[in-house]
């Protein structure tokens, strides 16, 4: 069902949330429609996509957890060495664990299956595969959230509220 992205009063993007905690939020005067996408759902009243809450709250930093799905969806589910993309990728870690590397973004990359065996207990010097771009901690759970709507096709009109997608 259609997701609406919550602005803070201050623009700033804050969550997705689904479409009916939105609608209740307008209706009660909470929060102000942006954005819909035509479709009413009450009288006068169509189906938001963008709300802005009318009061600044104030929300603690979230971290996004380091999983296999989000690594992948980081690199676009594709490998950072060849650039492969397709099934069987799997995590790699850019300085071996038996090297001393460590469970960080910033250590963890996509890689195909041929490139982790190629690489095997090697860095990517050693092993001559230089990473197609250095790996980092995603901006925040909302632009990782935010992306994969709009990677999926939906959404486009959340772009113009969240910088740096
Ligand atoms: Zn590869």
């Amino acid at each position: 069902m259609a997701k609406v992205l919550v602005l803070n009063a201050s623009y700033e993007p804050l969550n997705i949330t689904t479409w009916k905690r939105a609608a209740v939020l307008v209706l009660k005067g909470k929060a102000e429609q942006l954005e819909h996408n035509g479709k009413v759902i009450y009288p006068n009243f169509s189906l938001p996509t963008v709300i802005r809450l009318r009061h600044y709250v104030n929300i603690p930093h979230k971290e996004i957890p380091l999983t296999r799905r989000n690594v992948l969806h980081r690199d676009s589910h594709s490998c950072q060495y060849c650039g492969y993309t397709g099934e069987d990728l799997t995590l790699d870690h850019v300085v071996p664990k038996s090297r001393g590397g460590g469970e960080s973004w910033e250590n963890i990359v996509t890689a195909c299956v041929r490139c982790n065996i190629k690489k095997g207990n090697r860095t990517p010097d050693e092993a001559r595969l230089p990473l197609r771009q250095r790996p980092r901690r995603p901006h925040s759970s909302l632009h990782f959230e935010v992306s994969k709507h709009l990677r999926g096709g939906s959404h486009q009109e959340w772009r113009k509220y969240v910088i740096g997608l």
